[in-house]
């Protein structure tokens, strides 16, 4: 076999199934629901595919792309406060500080062909194609590199679908939405299709976002322990989810299909999933523990009267959704150019930072302190003070009792450096509150929600976790294999030893060496270039009314405040 083994000519196939879970996945692989999956698992490697911490699309198919750690490449989530700053910033590739998957083999004479990547609008100029993802403004017509495959895509099929229709979400019209989900996987694999059938690529990506919308809206129509678990809609519904795998599954065999016998194919997802119950409100957490404070102006005054009357965005959210309006979701401007939703409701622009601690940002308990010379009107001093002041958060934290159930809100709390590691610790969430089995999702549409810390969830049923799903198959790899202890990062180091290419020493990632044949391993050696990936960054691109527009979009998913 050995003399057959030609990794400078290899080709890579990596499908991307956004959020998918053995948990969900593995009865329908077992029974033949998912054939094309079936075939993977029996005749390759698979198993568990850890991300990172937070499990957060962004963050995580970054690690993906550059086998770093956050710590290393600089994207935590899809919001972040801004250095120096209390503005929340969307993440841009400019802010990735090191090369992708892309780059190095740009670089190494490859041919890539990147679509629908999380975190790669405005497309990067590569050796080969990129069509960016969902984080495109609708306005703009540049997704693509080079810019004229986007008038191809066009005339070929109308435009390549960024990001999936999601008119019935969270409304009575299940069956729509998931008609919705299943045309956005047809769709996309007919641009995926039209790609392979004309363009050269020696990597190739692709990912079906759907996945992971679909388990965020209809998790509790599947699992009868989840509160919301509604029998009658389970039983009308049930098929309809099943049939939706079906048709993922389909699409992956038809990509399968256009890949040679000697390439090597991925499936995998970025992050697992599994069940949401309610909303944890972290900044009004961190007001009532006397963290962070309110103006004493009288607007602020008023809002926050009206706030512990219920008049806060979550309260709006429930209106909208009880009177099922939930279609006029993405027409729904809470926050048009930053203004009705932070005038109306209690917000950032009511906090006075000269008395605040700590602050949150992001749909996963992420704490930033306000410390002295990092941010405008910082308080904390660095050191002893800091230290201390994230002890007692963390305690405090520990201690916080869901009144409803008498439980513990958060399981663990996370220490930056115990998450994260490399030069840009710096920038990361200075604390992360891991809630407990991850069944409470901090509440990302605002800055405040509503009055109280935990509140039943509105509009969505299942959230993300830790343990994502990898499948590797093709020559080399060793059949029925199950894999242990695979992360995120080791995809790029493994997909560059497969392609013959040196892995830069700064990876954190290792090859999945498990994953090969003792034959394919000796005769291609492992090898290493002591370049560093790193490269310089940037603030994001997005203009403000584009980046209003995403973070409507981010607010529509759940993940913005
Ligand atoms: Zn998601």
């Amino acid at each position: 076999m050995s003399d057959s083994v030609r990794p400078k000519n290899r080709k890579v196939m990596v499908i991307g199934l956004d959020g998918a879970t053995f948990d969900l996945i593995r009865p329908w692989i077992k029974d033949g629901t998912m054939p094309t999956l079936q075939r993977l698992v029996k005749g390759g490697a698979s198993g568990v595919l850890t991300t990172t911490l937070p499990p957060i699309s962004s963050s995580a198919w970054v690690s993906f792309a550059t086998g770093k750690n956050p710590g290393k490449h600089g994207l935590v989530d899809f919001v972040h406060p801004r250095p120096s700053s209390y503005q929340i910033s969307i993440v841009s590739p400019q802010q990735r500080a090191s090369k992708a998957i892309w780059n190095l083999l740009s670089d190494a004479g490859r041919k890539v062909g990147i679509v629908g990547m999380p975190v790669t609008y405005p497309p990067e100029e590569v050796n080969g194609y990129m069509v960016s993802d969902f984080l495109t403004p609708s306005a703009s017509d540049d997704y693509t590199y080079p810019p004229s495959l986007a008038d191809e895509l066009e005339l070929a099929m109308g435009g390549f679908p960024l990001l999936p229709d999601e008119r019935y979400r969270s409304t009575k019209f299940t069956d729509k939405f998931i008609a919705d989900m299943v045309t956005d996987v047809e769709r996309r694999l007919e641009g995926a299709l039209y790609l392979l059938d004309n363009k050269e690529a020696d990597l190739f990506f692709i990912l079906f976002w759907s996945n992971d919308m679909l388990q965020h809206e209809t998790w509790s129509l599947l699992d009868e322990t989840h509160p919301d678990h509604d029998p009658r809609a389970g039983e009308r519904y049930r098929s309809l989810v099943v049939d939706f795998h079906r048709k993922l599954d389909h699409a992956v065999g038809r990509l399968l299909e256009k890949a040679g016998p000697e390439d090597l194919v991925i499936v995998m997802s970025d992050h697992g999933f599994g069940p949401v119950h309610s909303f944890f409100l972290v900044n009004n957490w961190l007001r009532e523990a006397g963290f962070l404070k309110l103006k004493k102006k009288p607007l602020t005054r008023l809002k926050y009267a009206l706030f512990r009357l219920g008049f806060a965005p979550l309260g709006v959210f429930r209106l909208v959704k009880a009177l099922r309006l939930g279609f006029l979701r993405r027409r729904f401007r809470f926050q048009r150019g930053g203004g009705l939703m932070k005038r109306l409701f209690l917000s950032f622009a009511d906090v006075d930072w000269a008395r605040t601690k700590a602050f949150a940002v992001g749909s996963f308990g992420q704490i930033y302190i306000n410390q002295v010379g990092q941010r405008p009107q910082g308080i904390v001093q660095p050191g002893k003070e800091y230290e201390e002041l994230r002890e007692e958060i963390a305690a405090q934290a520990l201690e916080l009792l869901d009144p409803r159930t008498g439980q513990r809100v958060v399981d663990r709390v996370h220490r930056r450096e115990e998450i994260y590691s490399g030069p840009l610790v710096e920038k990361a969430p200075d604390l992360v509150l891991q809630s407990r089995n991850w069944e409470y999702m901090a509440f990302g549409h605002a800055d405040f929600g509503a009055s109280h810390v935990v509140e039943p969830i509105v509009g969505m049923s299942g959230h993300h976790r830790p343990d994502g799903v990898v499948m590797l198959a093709g020559q080399g790899i060793e059949a029925g294999v199950e894999l242990d202890g695979a992360n995120i990062t080791d995809l790029a180091p493994t997909i560059l030893y497969a392609m013959g290419i040196p892995i830069p020493f700064d990876m954190d990632g290792r090859v999945l060496t498990d994953a090969f044949t003792p034959d394919y391993l000796s005769a291609v050696k492992v090898q290493y270039s002591d370049e560093l990936s790193e490269r310089p960054t940037g603030e994001d691109q997005y203009s403000e009314e584009d980046a209003e527009e995403i973070k409507e979009r981010l607010r529509g998913l759940g993940y913005v405040g």
